[in-house]
């Protein structure tokens, strides 16, 4: 019985596998997690970061928050755009770009190194087991009230 419970998990992982490699959808978090696993993402960083770090980069990987980009995708709001400046208003945006949000912005530039989009961050927290980013990226907003 254990060896049919066995394969019917691999074939079914194989299959997952597969579709998460083939699928449209997603895509921001395959580009992170590429391979399936019956772990959760932050299963490595565990103890490492808090509740709320880990909610943050969960929604950061899966493109859903509440920001006009993600807003307008399931049609809640009219725009996708910024009200303060008129770009796409995407979790990138909020941290690297907007004028409005640019308190602790050097603070978390520098702790992030050269990296310039919130998909190295969350690539670099999950392959080198990293929290800091994640603490940075927590702190830069609740200092500048973002809500995810
Ligand atoms: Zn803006």
């Amino acid at each position: 019985m254990d060896l049919v419970l066995s394969r019917i998990n691999e074939q079914s992982m194989a299959c997952w596998q597969n579709k998460w490699s083939s699928g449209n959808l997603g895509r921001l978090c395959y580009s992170i997690v590429p391979e399936i696993d019956d772990r959760p993402w932050f299963a490595g960083l565990r103890g490492l970061l808090s509740r709320r770090e880990i909610v943050l980069g969960g929604r950061i990987m899966s493109n859903h928050y509440g920001l006009n980009a993600h807003l307008n995708r399931i049609g809640i709001t009219y725009t996708a755009m910024c009200p303060e400046c008129n770009e796409y208003l995407n979790i990138d945006h909020v941290l690297f770009r907007c004028p409005a949000n640019a308190a602790g912005r050097h603070e978390l530039v520098s702790s992030c190194f050269e990296l310039t989009g919130s998909r190295d961050i969350c690539a670099l927290a999950v392959e080198r087991k990293r929290n800091s980013s994640f603490r940075a990226i927590e702190k830069f907003c609740r200092t500048n009230n973002v809500r995810f």
